[in-house]
């Protein structure tokens, strides 16, 4: 196979803050790949300095991965896995990239779209909810006035008024609320905030603490009713065992974990453990988000709404009319370049 990759500079409608960080440019990288026949497969990793990723360690890992995958048959997606996870343990967004495109190539070649490939049947309908990153709550209420007709609302938070803030959005939206905290709180502010936040219509409650922090988490969830879900603290398979006490659910990530391979591998040692499971992202295009949509049938909640945030993604695929996702119909991914097409490989 050959594998070609180019930048891809996402630009937020709205800065997007949450607890650490702010930013209005998503600098992602788009791979394309084609085998022997021709056939071609489109990937995009979408890297988070949280996690020691950026565009240029992206980089280098694709520039390495070109003659390792020159000879790779797209079908020994499993061999192609492990060989890269060896070389660039830590560089998931980039391995989810080659995940991604080598998934859309088997779809392209078999002539079936990948929820299928994957075993799965067409989840139609299921609601994703939409980010409303941190800002003043005026500002906030803005966003979430624009967020109308979204049924369930991700409120970013880990600042010091976040629950006089969620009182004032819900002053004007019947929205169900998720609160991602993004390692924010301490354990007793955490205890607080959440029994508060019980009369607010928050249906679970994401990644309060530092990674690592366990009892914590134990301690919070022995005190407070919403459920607790685990992110950060959870980057792949290997890492949910040791949280499966501590938390209710966990969020699921393509960048995050890898790629589609890792993801389905998370879900089943999720389930096996007893966990809630979300689908989560990154700040992505379409491309990668409807990677990631084609799982949704095996998820409780779903929260892919990063290409929403964008006022530049190349890309068609799922869409989500008033929060409801619909998968693009089409083989592979099923995604399509809009016209013009930004992204080239000429
Ligand atoms: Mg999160």
């Amino acid at each position: 196979m050959n594998l070609s990759s180019q930048p891809l500079d996402l630009k937020l409608k709205h800065t997007f803050r949450i607890a650490r960080e702010a930013r209005d440019v998503q600098n992602n990288l788009v791979v394309l790949l084609r085998d022997e026949d021709g056939v071609t497969g489109l990937g995009e990793a979408a890297p988070t300095r949280f996690f020691g990723e950026d565009v240029s360690s992206v980089s280098q890992v694709l520039t390495q991965s070109i003659s390792l995958l020159e000879k790779a048959d797209p079908f020994q997606i499993e061999d192609i896995s492990l060989l890269l996870k060896d070389k660039f343990p830590k560089d998931a967004a980039a391995r989810s990239a080659i995940d991604i495109a080598l998934h859309d190539i088997i779809g392209k070649k078999l002539r079936i779209p990948l929820y299928k490939f994957l075993g799965l049947h067409r989840c139609e309908g299921k609601a994703t909810s939409f980010t409303i990153g941190i800002d003043t709550v005026e500002t906030m209420c803005k966003k979430v006035e624009e967020a109308k007709d979204f049924p369930i609302l991700k409120i970013k938070a880990g600042m010091k008024d976040d629950v006089e803030m969620l009182r004032e959005l819900r002053k004007i939206t019947k929205a169900v609320f998720r609160v991602d905290a993004n390692t924010g709180w301490t354990p007793d502010e955490a205890i607080t905030k959440i029994n508060l936040m019980e009369d607010l219509g928050v249906e679970l409650v994401e990644q309060p603490f530092p990674v690592g922090s366990i009892e914590a988490l134990k301690k919070v969830r022995r005190q407070v009713k919403i459920p607790i879900f685990a992110d950060e603290d959870v980057k792949d398979s290997k890492d949910i065992p040791a949280f499966s006490d501590a938390v209710d659910g966990i969020n699921i990530k393509l960048m995050k974990c890898g790629g589609i391979r890792e993801a389905m591998r998370m879900i089943y040692t999720a389930r096996a453990h007893g966990l809630q499971i979300m689908i989560g992202c990154n700040i992505e295009s379409s491309l990668s988000i409807t990677a990631a949509a084609h799982l949704a049938s095996l998820v409780d909640h779903i929260d892919l709404d990063g290409h929403l945030l964008v006022t530049n993604d190349p890309y068609a695929g799922v869409t989500a009319d008033r929060g409801r996702l619909t998968l693009p119909e089409g083989d592979g991914l099923g995604v399509k370049a809009r016209c013009p097409a930004p992204v080239s490989f000429l």
